[in-house]
């Protein structure tokens, strides 16, 4: 964060970079401008503080399939926590309820991250996943708590739109041991549903790709992508070297109910189009089994089984049968 002439400060969370005035908060509600003037005693006067720090809107022990996370633990679960916020609008939300900060209700729980280490090690899960709204509005709050439970064996992981600046990558790298990153389209379909753009997104997986364990999600609406943006995306995807890439139906949601969902066959042909330019392709929101599988890239083995659990039959992320070494984490 650094400040300017008018005294305001720049929040440098996200790629908005909100220059926020004193008093005043930024673009995801939830960062706030402490003026000088006023001040009450411990608060931290002249800085930009996250309002709904430790303030919990959702908790729960789900499988890290249900992230996406199909390479990291297979048939785990994850200790899943939101706070409050999200820096985008996106039309097709599906937790606006917890997202947008002006529809916020009172929170669950207050946690400090002890308590959440303290709640973490009741769910005897291996990792907290921070999800379901935008953990980068609220990222100290993940940089503490992990801070506190990577030490005592927790594995953190973030599930975020990626609209990140390179110091909070830099920031949230050491600390964050997997990524699900959403690419939702290109820059018309950002500015056009999201109020966003897509070059901070892309600027993010190319900064995580190399150091940390990723996997992308785009969510096809059939009326926003067809085979050329998908082949766009697959070659912006593979030359930041990405390995897992999830495409998932729509379902109507937020203020697009009237939305056509998008169809299975829509979802086959789509994956169908590209050119397997990354080795791990999956179909979400699916019926279709087959594609949820983990193949062996080399051999064609089924590795990782997805039904109502997940099996892993790799011997520590090796091929049973060419021992070939998938992507991933797997111990
Ligand atoms: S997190 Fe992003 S949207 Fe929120 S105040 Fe900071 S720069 Fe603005």
């Amino acid at each position: 964060m650094s400040g300017d002439t008018d005294n305001r400060r720049e929040c440098d969370f996200c790629a908005h970079r909100c220059r926020i005035p004193p008093g005043g908060k930024g673009l995801c509600g939830v960062r706030y401008h402490v003026p000088v003037a006023g001040t009450q005693s411990g608060e931290r006067s002249g800085e930009i503080v996250t309002t709904v720090y430790g303030e919990i809107q959702a908790a729960a022990v789900d499988p890290i399939e249900k992230k996406p996370l199909y390479h990291f633990l297979p048939g785990s679960t994850a200790f899943s926590v939101a706070l409050g916020g999200c820096n985008f609008r996106c039309r097709f939300c599906q937790n606006d309820h917890i997202a947008f900060a002006d529809r916020l209700g009172p929170p669950r729980a207050h946690w400090e991250p002890p308590d959440l280490l303290a709640a973490w090690k009741r769910s005897r899960s291996p990792t907290i996943a921070f999800t379901y709204t935008e953990p980068g509005v609220w990222q100290d709050y993940v940089i503490d708590c992990a801070r506190l439970a990577r030490p005592e064996g927790a594995r953190i992981v973030m599930i975020s739109n990626g609209f990140l600046t390179p110091r909070a990558v830099e920031r949230l790298l050491p600390l964050v041991d997997g990524f699900n990153i959403d690419l939702k389209g290109d820059e018309q379909f950002y500015r056009t549903l999201c109020r966003a753009t897509d070059a901070p997104v892309i600027d993010t997986i190319r900064r995580v790709a190399p150091h940390r364990h990723l996997e992308v999600t785009t969510m096809l609406m059939e009326r926003f992508h067809d085979s050329a943006l998908l082949g766009r995306l697959e070659e912006e995807l593979h030359h930041a070297g990405v390995q897992v890439w999830h495409l998932s139906r729509f379902h109507p949601a937020g203020s697009m109910l009237g939305e056509r969902a998008t169809s299975e066959t829509f979802l086959q042909d789509a994956l169908r189009s590209l050119r397997r330019g990354i080795p791990y392709l999956y179909a979400g929101n699916s019926r279709f089994y087959e594609n949820q599988q983990t193949m062996c890239p080399q051999c064609d083995t089924v590795c990782i089984t997805r039904g109502s659990v997940a099996e892993d039959h790799t011997l520590r992320g090796a091929c049973p049968r060419c021992g070939h070494l998938l992507y991933g984490v797997f111990s």
